[in-house]
């Protein structure tokens, strides 16, 4: 049996596709949902009685019962070893009307290709379709204490002025070709072809079943070249250090500037006026080093939220004080944690000097100030704070430093990783999803469990806030050295 995931895999990458058949990997979602969305939307809709699909349903089942009912929630199709779901479906006279389910607040792109193969399987099996509508969330929607679903969801029928049925019927999907070339595809008779996904997100896993004898890129490699649409043009053309960088193929940033001359200096780039300036700021002592995590929540669990806003459960600090001694606090919350986690910060956060953050405005900054609206009566305090942040990326992200062992990587945890010992892979927890996995996980776990969790996610978020630290050190030492 195929899913339309395993098309748009195979799609992306055939043998991508093959090696991910056999793995067992369990969908954890991004987003938190702690309510029942189908019973939600079955109140938007008024439903009182409806058929209701389960997982691994045969796909007769809802044919023999179509006569009972208006409203048929997730029921299961099946065509031609395809299964296909549709999340609501509304029986209109001799036609069934389709609601799609749009799990986010603005919808940028449609997903034509899931909803184009559903049409063709119904069509196949004889369904007659009405109306197509897309549901998704109001971003407008405040949840004032308890969550009213006639406000919380809107349910349209076109996108970009244009009826979504039209959209999806423009473009006939023949699902069945893909399913014959799925089954036919071995890898053993096809030759690995590099594509964009062997390296979108860091290494493919199978990039070494695929490439086995390849070398391994320098650490100024062409292809680390930010933001760049030429580098993998280059590489083809037989550039492979940034060094030998084809000018005439370069976008020109600032970024691409420090990493072209790291890889001609041996290694590293330092724009030492502009550090200089940048670090100035930060010599008034306290100093403060914090990382805050957070869970963000497609339905607004709690009074005042909208749907995607965040919860922050966590934050660690370091701060060094007027006589240059450091002290460390934590704070993990569980639940509706939000006033907690404000008041633990300020109590805990020196009343003056820097704040140091990793990407502080887009992360740490915009959670204050979320936090001041929901709690106007610390306001004033939040917003003292946010003016003291200063932000850590900006001296890589803008050019003023590139060592080409980041190999194009401008996360905090690759800097904790070229200028200290430590190592996030020594964690129990050992990045921002699995804290907020984890974190989740407290809900259910008994006490000694609960408790094992806060300690891992206090190990994690407080490595992150002394990487911080350990960052700062290490900028200054490079222009001690380089002076
Ligand atoms: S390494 Fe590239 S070719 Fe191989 S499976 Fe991954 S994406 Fe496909």
């Amino acid at each position: 049996m195929y899913h339309i995931s395993d098309i748009k895999k195979f799609l992306r990458c055939q043998r991508l596709y093959y090696f991910s058949k056999d793995e067992n990997n369990v969908f954890k979602p991004y987003l938190r949902s702690d309510e029942n969305i189908v019973d939600l939307l079955k109140e938007y809709f008024g439903i009182k009685e409806c058929y209701e699909g389960v997982r691994n349903d045969p796909g007769e089942r809802f044919f023999s019962q179509i006569d009972q009912y208006e409203w048929f929630v997730h029921p299961r199709f099946v065509e031609d070893e395809m299964r296909v779901n549709v999340p609501f479906m509304h029986k209109n006279g001799d036609l069934f009307d389709l609601y799609f389910m749009y799990y986010g607040t603005y919808v940028k792109d449609l997903d034509t290709l899931s909803y184009r193969i559903t049409l063709r399987v119904l069509k196949d099996l004889g369904i007659k379709i009405g109306e197509i509508y897309l549901i998704r969330l109001n971003g407008d929607y405040v949840n004032e204490g308890t969550i009213d679903p006639k406000k919380l969801f809107l349910c349209e029928n076109s996108f970009n002025r244009r009826s979504l049925k039209s959209i999806i019927e423009e473009v006939d999907v023949d699902f069945k070709r893909y399913l014959k070339e799925m089954e036919a595809f071995d890898p053993q008779k096809e030759a690995p072809r590099k594509c964009r996904y062997c390296k979108l997100n860091g290494l493919c896993d199978h990039y070494d079943k695929c490439f086995p004898n390849e070398e391994k890129d320098a650490d100024d490699s062409i292809l680390t070249l930010v933001s760049s649409q030429y580098k993998n043009r280059m590489y083809e053309e037989g550039i492979r250090h940034l060094k030998d960088v084809n000018t005439d193929l370069l976008e020109g940033s600032r970024t691409q500037y420090a990493q072209i001359m790291a890889s001609r200096n041996g290694g590293l780039f330092i724009d030492h006026y502009s550090l200089s300036s940048w670090l100035d700021k930060i010599s008034k002592r306290p100093i403060s080093f914090i990382d805050f995590e957070w869970d963000r929540y497609l339905i607004p669990s709690y009074e005042k939220m909208r749907p995607m806003d965040v919860v922050c459960f966590e934050f660690a600090l370091y701060y060094i004080d007027e006589n240059g001694h450091m002290e460390h606090r934590t704070f993990v919350g569980t639940g509706d944690c939000r006033r907690e986690f404000v008041e633990a910060l300020l109590e805990y956060l020196p009343k003056e000097g820097p704040i140091l953050a990793y990407n502080a405005q887009g992360a740490e900054c915009l959670r204050l100030i979320e936090l001041s609206v929901i709690y106007p009566e610390y306001k004033e305090e939040l917003e003292k704070i946010v003016d003291r942040f200063v932000d850590l990326a900006v001296p890589f992200i803008d050019g003023l430093v590139y060592d080409v062992r980041m190999q194009g990587n401008y996360s905090l945890k690759k800097l904790v990783d070229i200028c200290s010992d430590y190592s996030y892979k020594d964690l129990d927890i050992y990045d921002g999803m699995e804290a907020v996995y984890s974190w989740r996980d407290i809900a259910n776990a008994d006490e000694e469990k609960g408790e094992k969790i806060v300690e891992n996610l206090k190990e994690y978020c407080s490595l992150d806030a002394y990487g911080l630290f350990l960052v700062y050190r290490w900028l200054i030492q490079l222009m001690l050295e380089s002076k």
